[in-house]
Protein backbone atom coordinates (compact mmCIF):
# COMPACT_ATOMS: atom_id res chain seq x y z
CA UNK A 1 0.00 0.00 0.00
CA UNK A 2 1.27 3.47 -0.84
CA UNK A 3 0.54 5.11 2.86
CA UNK A 4 -1.50 8.27 3.07
CA UNK A 5 0.39 11.30 2.13
CA UNK A 6 3.34 9.67 4.14
CA UNK A 7 6.66 11.33 3.03
CA UNK A 8 8.13 10.28 0.21
CA UNK A 9 5.61 7.95 -1.15
CA UNK A 10 2.99 8.34 -3.54
CA UNK A 11 -0.72 8.06 -2.71
CA UNK A 12 -1.67 5.97 -5.42
CA UNK A 13 -5.36 5.19 -4.39
CA UNK A 14 -7.92 5.94 -1.41
CA UNK A 15 -7.77 3.79 1.80
CA UNK A 16 -11.53 3.07 0.40
CA UNK A 17 -10.19 2.00 -2.81
CA UNK A 18 -7.46 0.02 -0.55
CA UNK A 19 -10.15 -1.83 1.34
CA UNK A 20 -12.04 -2.78 -2.28
CA UNK A 21 -8.89 -3.77 -3.73
CA UNK A 22 -8.31 -6.33 -0.91
CA UNK A 23 -12.10 -7.56 -0.88
CA UNK A 24 -11.87 -8.73 -4.36
CA UNK A 25 -7.85 -10.19 -3.67
CA UNK A 26 -9.44 -12.04 -1.10
CA UNK A 27 -12.25 -13.70 -3.11
CA UNK A 28 -10.15 -14.02 -5.72
CA UNK A 29 -8.01 -15.75 -3.83
CA UNK A 30 -10.75 -17.78 -2.00
CA UNK A 31 -12.30 -18.33 -5.12
CA UNK A 32 -9.57 -20.65 -6.13
CA UNK A 33 -10.64 -23.73 -4.03
CA UNK A 34 -14.01 -22.79 -3.42
CA UNK A 35 -15.49 -25.67 -5.94
CA UNK A 36 -13.26 -28.02 -4.47
CA UNK A 37 -14.32 -26.95 -0.89
CA UNK A 38 -18.19 -27.28 -2.07
CA UNK A 39 -18.74 -23.76 -1.43
CA UNK A 40 -21.07 -23.52 -3.92
CA UNK A 41 -24.99 -24.05 -3.68
CA UNK A 42 -27.99 -23.59 -6.26
CA UNK A 43 -31.19 -22.32 -5.05
CA UNK A 44 -34.47 -22.18 -7.47
CA UNK A 45 -36.69 -19.60 -8.08
CA UNK A 46 -39.93 -20.59 -9.62
CA UNK A 47 -41.39 -19.09 -12.92
CA UNK A 48 -45.23 -18.74 -12.64
CA UNK A 49 -47.60 -19.10 -15.37
CA UNK A 50 -49.84 -16.08 -14.47
CA UNK A 51 -53.06 -17.75 -16.13
CA UNK A 52 -53.05 -20.30 -13.94
CA UNK A 53 -50.65 -19.38 -11.50
CA UNK A 54 -48.93 -22.87 -11.89
CA UNK A 55 -45.33 -23.09 -11.13
CA UNK A 56 -43.59 -23.77 -14.90
CA UNK A 57 -40.31 -24.09 -14.62
CA UNK A 58 -37.30 -22.42 -12.15
CA UNK A 59 -34.39 -20.62 -12.84
CA UNK A 60 -30.98 -22.04 -11.18
CA UNK A 61 -29.05 -19.12 -8.93
CA UNK A 62 -25.59 -19.86 -7.86
CA UNK A 63 -24.61 -19.11 -4.13
CA UNK A 64 -21.31 -18.51 -2.70
CA UNK A 65 -20.24 -18.95 1.09
CA UNK A 66 -16.94 -18.60 2.08
CA UNK A 67 -15.52 -19.70 5.86
CA UNK A 68 -13.75 -16.42 5.48
CA UNK A 69 -16.36 -14.26 3.64
CA UNK A 70 -19.60 -15.28 4.28
CA UNK A 71 -22.48 -15.12 1.71
CA UNK A 72 -20.98 -13.11 -1.03
CA UNK A 73 -23.69 -12.07 -3.61
CA UNK A 74 -23.32 -13.30 -7.18
CA UNK A 75 -23.24 -9.78 -8.39
CA UNK A 76 -19.95 -9.98 -6.80
CA UNK A 77 -17.98 -12.93 -7.50
CA UNK A 78 -19.42 -13.61 -11.14
CA UNK A 79 -17.35 -11.48 -12.65
CA UNK A 80 -14.04 -12.32 -10.72
CA UNK A 81 -15.18 -15.89 -11.59
CA UNK A 82 -14.52 -14.24 -15.20
CA UNK A 83 -11.70 -12.52 -14.86
CA UNK A 84 -9.99 -15.63 -14.39
CA UNK A 85 -11.22 -17.91 -16.61
CA UNK A 86 -13.28 -20.16 -13.32
CA UNK A 87 -16.96 -19.62 -14.71
CA UNK A 88 -15.98 -22.42 -17.54
CA UNK A 89 -15.29 -24.81 -14.75
CA UNK A 90 -17.66 -23.74 -12.21
CA UNK A 91 -20.58 -23.30 -15.31
CA UNK A 92 -20.03 -27.04 -16.29
CA UNK A 93 -20.82 -27.86 -12.46
CA UNK A 94 -24.47 -26.20 -12.75
CA UNK A 95 -25.15 -27.23 -16.24
CA UNK A 96 -24.21 -31.05 -14.38
CA UNK A 97 -26.34 -30.19 -11.27
CA UNK A 98 -29.08 -28.56 -12.90
CA UNK A 99 -29.62 -31.25 -15.09
CA UNK A 100 -29.54 -34.08 -12.51
CA UNK A 101 -31.71 -31.89 -9.94
CA UNK A 102 -33.97 -32.03 -12.66
CA UNK A 103 -33.82 -36.03 -13.13
CA UNK A 104 -34.67 -36.11 -9.51
CA UNK A 105 -37.50 -34.15 -9.35
CA UNK A 106 -38.75 -36.06 -12.26
CA UNK A 107 -38.16 -39.56 -10.59
CA UNK A 108 -39.89 -37.58 -7.61
CA UNK A 109 -43.18 -36.26 -8.96
CA UNK A 110 -42.04 -32.94 -9.35
CA UNK A 111 -43.05 -31.94 -13.12
CA UNK A 112 -41.51 -28.82 -14.63
CA UNK A 113 -41.19 -27.77 -17.88
CA UNK A 114 -38.06 -26.25 -18.10
CA UNK A 115 -34.79 -25.15 -16.09
CA UNK A 116 -33.33 -21.84 -16.78
CA UNK A 117 -29.85 -21.50 -16.50
CA UNK A 118 -27.89 -18.23 -16.32
CA UNK A 119 -24.62 -18.68 -18.86
CA UNK A 120 -21.43 -15.92 -18.91
CA UNK A 121 -20.41 -14.52 -22.03
CA UNK A 122 -17.18 -15.96 -21.70
CA UNK A 123 -18.67 -19.37 -21.37
CA UNK A 124 -20.41 -19.15 -23.98
CA UNK A 125 -18.38 -18.00 -26.27
CA UNK A 126 -16.09 -21.00 -25.27
CA UNK A 127 -15.24 -23.60 -28.92
CA UNK A 128 -16.20 -26.63 -26.31
CA UNK A 129 -19.37 -24.93 -25.05
CA UNK A 130 -22.35 -26.93 -26.89
CA UNK A 131 -19.89 -30.01 -26.99
CA UNK A 132 -19.42 -29.94 -23.01
CA UNK A 133 -23.45 -29.82 -22.91
CA UNK A 134 -23.91 -32.11 -25.07
CA UNK A 135 -22.09 -34.63 -22.96
CA UNK A 136 -23.52 -33.31 -19.78
CA UNK A 137 -27.01 -33.93 -21.35
CA UNK A 138 -26.10 -37.65 -22.13
CA UNK A 139 -24.31 -38.06 -18.76
CA UNK A 140 -27.40 -37.38 -16.73
CA UNK A 141 -30.36 -38.78 -19.51
CA UNK A 142 -31.93 -35.55 -19.33
CA UNK A 143 -34.01 -34.19 -22.01
CA UNK A 144 -32.41 -31.52 -23.93
CA UNK A 145 -35.84 -29.67 -24.48
CA UNK A 146 -36.31 -29.20 -20.24
CA UNK A 147 -32.99 -27.03 -20.42
CA UNK A 148 -33.54 -22.75 -21.31
CA UNK A 149 -30.21 -21.08 -21.52
CA UNK A 150 -30.18 -17.42 -20.29
CA UNK A 151 -28.01 -15.14 -22.26
CA UNK A 152 -28.21 -10.92 -21.79
CA UNK A 153 -28.29 -8.89 -25.04
CA UNK A 154 -24.50 -8.38 -24.48
CA UNK A 155 -23.91 -12.18 -25.11
CA UNK A 156 -25.54 -11.46 -28.76
CA UNK A 157 -23.83 -7.96 -29.63
CA UNK A 158 -20.81 -8.95 -28.45
CA UNK A 159 -20.20 -12.63 -29.42
CA UNK A 160 -18.29 -13.04 -32.96
CA UNK A 161 -20.35 -16.45 -33.89
CA UNK A 162 -23.12 -15.79 -31.74
CA UNK A 163 -26.18 -16.95 -34.69
CA UNK A 164 -24.04 -20.40 -35.67
CA UNK A 165 -23.93 -21.37 -31.48
CA UNK A 166 -27.57 -20.67 -31.18
CA UNK A 167 -27.99 -22.50 -34.02
CA UNK A 168 -26.08 -25.19 -32.98
CA UNK A 169 -27.84 -24.95 -29.29
CA UNK A 170 -31.29 -25.46 -31.24
CA UNK A 171 -29.89 -28.57 -32.78
CA UNK A 172 -29.28 -30.10 -29.57
CA UNK A 173 -32.84 -29.28 -28.51
CA UNK A 174 -32.22 -26.38 -25.62
CA UNK A 175 -34.21 -23.36 -25.25
CA UNK A 176 -32.57 -19.85 -25.41
CA UNK A 177 -33.86 -16.74 -22.99
CA UNK A 178 -32.62 -13.44 -23.35
CA UNK A 179 -31.95 -12.11 -19.60
CA UNK A 180 -32.38 -8.34 -18.15
CA UNK A 181 -34.52 -7.85 -21.42
CA UNK A 182 -34.60 -4.01 -22.22
CA UNK A 183 -31.49 -2.90 -20.72
CA UNK A 184 -29.09 -3.70 -23.75
CA UNK A 185 -28.95 -2.50 -27.38
CA UNK A 186 -30.43 -4.97 -29.28
CA UNK A 187 -33.87 -4.96 -31.44
CA UNK A 188 -36.79 -7.38 -31.16
CA UNK A 189 -36.61 -7.28 -35.13
CA UNK A 190 -33.07 -9.09 -34.73
CA UNK A 191 -33.68 -10.94 -32.12
CA UNK A 192 -36.55 -12.65 -34.05
CA UNK A 193 -33.99 -13.75 -37.21
CA UNK A 194 -32.49 -15.81 -34.06
CA UNK A 195 -33.81 -18.90 -32.16
CA UNK A 196 -34.34 -17.61 -29.40
CA UNK A 197 -37.58 -18.41 -27.21
CA UNK A 198 -37.95 -16.24 -24.74
CA UNK A 199 -37.56 -12.30 -23.56
CA UNK A 200 -37.17 -11.65 -19.38
CA UNK A 201 -38.20 -8.45 -18.94
CA UNK A 202 -35.82 -6.91 -16.99
CA UNK A 203 -36.88 -6.04 -13.33
CA UNK A 204 -36.49 -2.24 -13.36
CA UNK A 205 -39.18 -2.07 -15.99
CA UNK A 206 -41.44 -4.17 -13.46
CA UNK A 207 -39.93 -1.30 -10.60
CA UNK A 208 -41.31 1.60 -12.86
CA UNK A 209 -45.29 0.09 -12.90
CA UNK A 210 -45.30 1.60 -9.43
CA UNK A 211 -44.49 5.15 -11.36
CA UNK A 212 -46.27 5.49 -15.29
CA UNK A 213 -44.08 2.50 -16.04
CA UNK A 214 -46.62 0.95 -17.65
CA UNK A 215 -46.30 2.37 -21.26
CA UNK A 216 -42.93 0.50 -22.07
CA UNK A 217 -43.87 -2.77 -20.00
CA UNK A 218 -46.91 -2.63 -22.23
CA UNK A 219 -45.22 -2.14 -25.54
CA UNK A 220 -42.67 -4.82 -24.72
CA UNK A 221 -45.15 -7.77 -23.95
CA UNK A 222 -47.37 -6.68 -26.83
CA UNK A 223 -44.40 -6.94 -29.33
CA UNK A 224 -42.80 -9.71 -27.59
CA UNK A 225 -46.30 -12.04 -28.07
CA UNK A 226 -47.07 -10.53 -31.33
CA UNK A 227 -43.26 -11.72 -32.47
CA UNK A 228 -44.26 -15.30 -30.36
CA UNK A 229 -41.53 -14.75 -27.91
CA UNK A 230 -42.95 -16.47 -24.68
CA UNK A 231 -42.51 -13.57 -22.37
CA UNK A 232 -41.39 -13.29 -18.52
CA UNK A 233 -41.59 -10.37 -16.29
CA UNK A 234 -38.68 -10.26 -13.74
CA UNK A 235 -39.17 -8.83 -9.74
CA UNK A 236 -42.44 -9.38 -9.31
CA UNK A 237 -42.68 -8.35 -5.90
CA UNK A 238 -46.11 -6.95 -5.37
CA UNK A 239 -49.60 -7.35 -6.04
CA UNK A 240 -50.14 -4.57 -8.19
CA UNK A 241 -47.60 -4.93 -10.62
CA UNK A 242 -48.88 -8.87 -10.65
CA UNK A 243 -52.19 -7.50 -11.51
CA UNK A 244 -51.10 -5.68 -14.17
CA UNK A 245 -49.03 -7.53 -15.89
CA UNK A 246 -51.99 -10.41 -15.79
CA UNK A 247 -54.18 -7.58 -17.14
CA UNK A 248 -51.91 -7.20 -19.88
CA UNK A 249 -51.55 -11.38 -20.56
CA UNK A 250 -47.93 -11.66 -19.72
CA UNK A 251 -46.91 -15.20 -20.13
CA UNK A 252 -45.36 -15.71 -16.88
CA UNK A 253 -43.65 -14.04 -13.74
CA UNK A 254 -41.09 -14.64 -10.96
CA UNK A 255 -40.22 -12.47 -8.32
CA UNK A 256 -40.24 -12.44 -4.26
CA UNK A 257 -44.12 -12.06 -4.95
CA UNK A 258 -44.20 -15.55 -5.26
CA UNK A 259 -41.04 -16.47 -3.70
CA UNK A 260 -37.09 -15.81 -3.35
CA UNK A 261 -35.12 -18.72 -4.72
CA UNK A 262 -35.49 -21.50 -2.42
CA UNK A 263 -33.44 -25.02 -2.41
CA UNK A 264 -34.47 -27.92 -4.19
CA UNK A 265 -37.15 -29.71 -1.54
CA UNK A 266 -38.58 -26.43 -1.29
CA UNK A 267 -39.71 -26.51 -4.39
CA UNK A 268 -41.38 -29.56 -4.28
CA UNK A 269 -43.45 -29.01 -1.69
CA UNK A 270 -44.35 -25.56 -3.56
CA UNK A 271 -44.85 -27.94 -6.54
CA UNK A 272 -47.72 -29.89 -4.78
CA UNK A 273 -48.91 -26.94 -2.74
CA UNK A 274 -49.85 -25.29 -6.24
CA UNK A 275 -51.11 -28.34 -7.93
CA UNK A 276 -53.57 -28.91 -5.22
CA UNK A 277 -55.00 -25.43 -5.61
P1 LIG B 1 -30.51 -12.59 -13.06
O1 LIG B 1 -30.18 -13.78 -13.88
O2 LIG B 1 -31.25 -11.49 -13.71
O3 LIG B 1 -31.32 -13.19 -11.83
C1 LIG B 1 -32.37 -12.53 -11.18
C2 LIG B 1 -31.89 -11.91 -9.89
O4 LIG B 1 -32.95 -11.14 -9.33
C3 LIG B 1 -31.52 -12.94 -8.81
O5 LIG B 1 -30.49 -12.37 -8.01
C4 LIG B 1 -32.81 -13.04 -8.00
O6 LIG B 1 -32.61 -13.51 -6.69
C5 LIG B 1 -33.25 -11.61 -8.03
N1 LIG B 1 -34.69 -11.46 -7.84
C6 LIG B 1 -35.68 -12.26 -8.27
N2 LIG B 1 -36.89 -11.78 -7.92
C7 LIG B 1 -36.65 -10.62 -7.26
C8 LIG B 1 -37.52 -9.66 -6.64
O7 LIG B 1 -38.75 -9.76 -6.63
N3 LIG B 1 -36.91 -8.58 -6.05
C9 LIG B 1 -35.54 -8.43 -6.03
N4 LIG B 1 -35.04 -7.36 -5.43
N5 LIG B 1 -34.71 -9.33 -6.61
C10 LIG B 1 -35.26 -10.41 -7.22
P2 LIG B 1 -29.15 -13.15 -7.66
O8 LIG B 1 -29.44 -14.58 -7.37
O9 LIG B 1 -28.45 -12.33 -6.63
O10 LIG B 1 -28.33 -13.10 -9.01
C11 LIG B 1 -27.88 -11.91 -9.55
C12 LIG B 1 -27.29 -12.10 -10.91
O11 LIG B 1 -26.10 -12.91 -10.84
C13 LIG B 1 -28.21 -12.85 -11.87
O12 LIG B 1 -29.17 -11.98 -12.41
C14 LIG B 1 -27.21 -13.35 -12.88
O13 LIG B 1 -26.86 -12.35 -13.78
C15 LIG B 1 -26.00 -13.68 -12.01
N6 LIG B 1 -26.02 -15.11 -11.68
C16 LIG B 1 -26.66 -15.76 -10.67
N7 LIG B 1 -26.45 -17.09 -10.74
C17 LIG B 1 -25.66 -17.30 -11.84
C18 LIG B 1 -25.09 -18.47 -12.45
O14 LIG B 1 -25.33 -19.62 -12.05
N8 LIG B 1 -24.30 -18.27 -13.56
C19 LIG B 1 -24.06 -17.02 -14.06
N9 LIG B 1 -23.26 -16.91 -15.14
N10 LIG B 1 -24.59 -15.91 -13.52
C20 LIG B 1 -25.38 -16.05 -12.41
MG1 LIG C 1 -31.24 -14.88 -15.15
MG1 LIG D 1 -32.57 -11.32 -15.13
MG1 LIG E 1 -31.38 -9.02 -13.59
Amino acid sequence: HAKKNGGNNFCFSTPDQNMEMDRKFQMELELKNALASDEFKIVYQPLINLKNNQIVGVEALLRWKNKELGSVSPIEFIPILEKTGQIIQVGKWILWSVCNQMKMWQENGTYLERISVNVSPIQFKDKKFVQDLKQIINETELDASYIELEITEGTILEIENVSQTLHDLQELGVKVSIDDFGTGYSSLSYLKQLPIDTLKIDKSFIDDLDMDGEIIVNTIISMGKNLRFRVIAEGIETPQQLNYLKKQECHEGQGYYFSRPVNDKEIALLYKKLQSK
